[in-house]
């Protein structure tokens, strides 16, 4: 048994303007309005930089909280001369914003995001108040070349330099492989928990037995309304990185209400 509440997080990525938004947000509060809090799991929305202030005034305004906010980036500099990057003050300004997605496969193989870049990066999230959902995953290559265990561990170890047990407890990790991320192609759900599990291993040995068990592990990767119960079902998988299913208001709350069994636990 886990006290690790469960998590849904949508990542909208570059979808989505101000009106787009509003519409999806409107669409997701209909949809869930039914639904008790306290039994469903914490809804993190990551829509992209521009419409984010629309979103939590609307959050806000609605005052039900069943949903926050995640941006899907950040820098770790306070301020200062660097073009088209957000600081953690800004995002701050968000009363519903709580998370930072930080090292999703897109920004590391786009736009040349590193472990360490990620680690500068959660330790700024952290010590702004705010909590990092850290992605990690293989890509097909590695997983063939059965290396995918150690390069998760680097990952996750580089990330967590530095960052205290009681911050680690605080922080997401999303366990993504690259392969399954918009190609409609679901990892298996025990594998995907034996690969979380040996997260969490790992996670153990760095910061302690507490961090770890405390400590939220999604898994995203085409993740469905039709995957969902299976997904959750694993005693390891505590929510879901949601990209694609993310953007549409009915598949998204059919997402949410499927966590809902383990959630209630
Ligand atoms: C993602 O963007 O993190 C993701 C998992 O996307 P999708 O659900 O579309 O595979």
């Amino acid at each position: 048994m886990t006290s690790r509440k469960p998590m849904i997080a949508g990542n909208w990525k570059m979808h989505n303007t101000i009106k787009e938004s509003m519409e999806l947000v409107k669409g997701l509060g209909e949809e869930i309005k039914d639904l008790d809090k306290n039994a469903m799991p914490e809804v993190v929305l990551a829509p992209v930089f521009t419409s984010l202030s629309s979103v939590n005034d609307k959050l806000v305004e609605c005052g039900c909280k069943k949903m926050v906010l995640a941006s899907q980036n950040c820098y770790y500099e306070p301020k200062g001369a660097f073009t088209g990057e957000v600081a953690l003050s800004m995002l701050k300004e968000f009363e519903s914003l709580e998370y930072v997605i930080i090292g999703h496969s897109e920004r590391r193989q786009y736009f040349g995001e590193s472990d360490e870049m990620i680690n500068k990066k959660a330790i700024a999230i952290l010590a702004n108040g705010l909590k990092p959902i850290i992605c990690c995953g293989e890509t097909l290559e590695q997983r063939e070349q059965g290396v995918t265990d150690s390069h998760i561990q680097k990952q996750i170890t580089t990330a967590l330099n530095e960052i205290s047990a009681e911050d680690t407890a605080k922080s997401v990790i999303a366990y993504e492989p690259i392969w399954a991320i918009g190609t409609g192609k679901t990892c298996d759900s025990t594998e995907a928990n034996r690969v979380i599990k040996m997260i969490r291993e790992t996670v153990k040995n760095l910061k302690g037995e507490n961090a770890a068990n405390s400590m939220r592990i999604l898994y995203g990767g085409s993740v469905k309304p039709e995957t969902i119960e299976e997904q959750m079902a694993q005693s390891d998988i505590d929510g879901a990185l949601v990209g694609g299913a993310s953007l549409k208001a009915d598949s998204f709350a059919k997402i949410i209400k499927g966590a809902m069994v383990k959630a209630a636990v």
